[in-house]
């Protein structure tokens, strides 16, 4: 297999690996579950109702060669999580059928990727990590979905990787930041994506960061502790008060973390909400809330659950991991642990993704 970095470099994946996964998760099903032909008619299999994994993932991250070189070990930047260091696709292969995990969505992390970058250094290492999305994406047959990412500041560039992500990468979704220079995704400047990704009724994954305000506000506290569920916060409260939900209700938005403090701060801000915004949301703030998905990547406790299922119904929540930052075990013990019916927990693992998702499911 070569060295972690090696294989990124490769680019190219190996399909063995993805074949010996698949029939290593199916055996424990017995031999009569085990069908001849591809890895695609296996990866069928895998989905049936009592076929194990058949748990769709909405958030893990892929780390590119350009990303790599940006903040990889081979650089020897001491901010490299050791998460990321001993990522391979083929290590979260083998996690992913451990965890009962058929398929997993990609997008890039954000630690190689601050929100203020611009420039020609954003339109590549977004291009390269669509690509290499993409490849995951075919050397393992329904094992990866990929959610691109887009140069926000660069509209026109954003346009452009738009296209090309949808329409020759076949993605599955946008992945956007919660802010982009200090600028959260309701801002105006954006308007221009938005309306193509309305157009083209995109599901738009919106993932955390650290906006440059408040990234050490409080020495030795790393802005993943509290920040990343702020800020999801208040790109939520941007696109609210801008109107983007109701103006661009094509779009499909999930949510990451269980909402960070977005289920806590919704009915406050409903209740603060001045006359002159409300026609915004015309409907009302929680009508605009119901109709949005939330992962449930580090927010699978009894708190962050509780106080999301009274804000939104179990139709709206999705399985998610946030791997390699956070083991996979971390949701799957979480979440089952919470208390939900069979029935929801089905919905969790894998039916509200399929019905967000169709192509995950063929
Ligand atoms: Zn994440």
């Amino acid at each position: 297999m070569g060295t972690d970095t090696g294989d990124l470099d490769r680019g190219s994946l190996t399909h063995s690996d993805s074949r010996r996964n698949f029939l290593k998760s199916l055996g424990a099903l017995g031999a009569g579950a085990i069908l001849p032909g591809t890895a695609g008619c296996l990866a069928r299999a895998a989905r049936t109702p009592d076929a194990k994994p058949n748990r769709i993932d909405v958030h893990q991250h892929l780390f590119s060669p350009a990303y790599m070189r940006r903040t990889g070990p081979a650089r020897g930047n001491a901010r490299t999580d050791p998460a990321l260091s001993n990522w391979t696709p083929a290590r979260a292969l083998e996690e992913m059928d451990a965890a009962g995990i058929a398929t997993a969505v990609m997008s890039i992390a954000t630690g190689g990727t601050p929100s203020n970058l611009g420039g020609e250094e954003a339109r590549n290492l977004m291009r390269d990590s669509n690509e290499y999305g993409a490849q995951m994406v075919r050397d393992y047959p329904g094992r990866f979905g990929l959610f691109a990412s887009l140069p926000l500041l660069d509209p026109d560039a954003s346009l452009r990787e738009i296209e090309h992500s949808f329409d020759t990468l076949k993605a599955d979704g946008i992945a956007l930041l919660t802010d982009y220079g200090d600028k959260w995704p309701g801002d105006p400047t954006f308007v221009t994506e938005f309306e193509e990704l309305n157009r083209r009724k995109a599901v738009v994954f919106i993932h955390p960061t650290t906006p440059s305000c408040c990234g050490n506000l409080i020495p030795g506290v790393p802005a993943g502790w509290t920040e990343f569920d702020f800020d999801t916060t208040r790109a939520f409260t941007s696109l609210l008060v801008n109107g983007v939900f109701t103006r661009f209700s094509n779009i499909r938005f999930i949510f990451t973390h269980s909402g960070g403090t977005i289920p806590v701060v919704a009915r406050r801000v409903s209740d603060m909400l001045p006359k002159e915004m409300a026609a915004d949301a015309p409907n009302g703030v929680e009508a605009e809330v119901k109709k949005l998905y939330f992962d449930i990547a580090n927010g699978a406790n009894p708190s962050s659950l509780s106080a999301l299922t009274k804000l939104v119904p179990v139709s709206q929540l999705l399985f998610g991991t946030d791997f390699p930052f956070v083991r996979m075990r971390t949701t799957v013990d979480g979440f089952q642990n919470f208390g939900f019916s069979a029935e929801d927990v089905q919905a969790i693992n894998n039916g509200n993704a399929l019905r967000l998702l169709p192509r995950l499911g063929k």
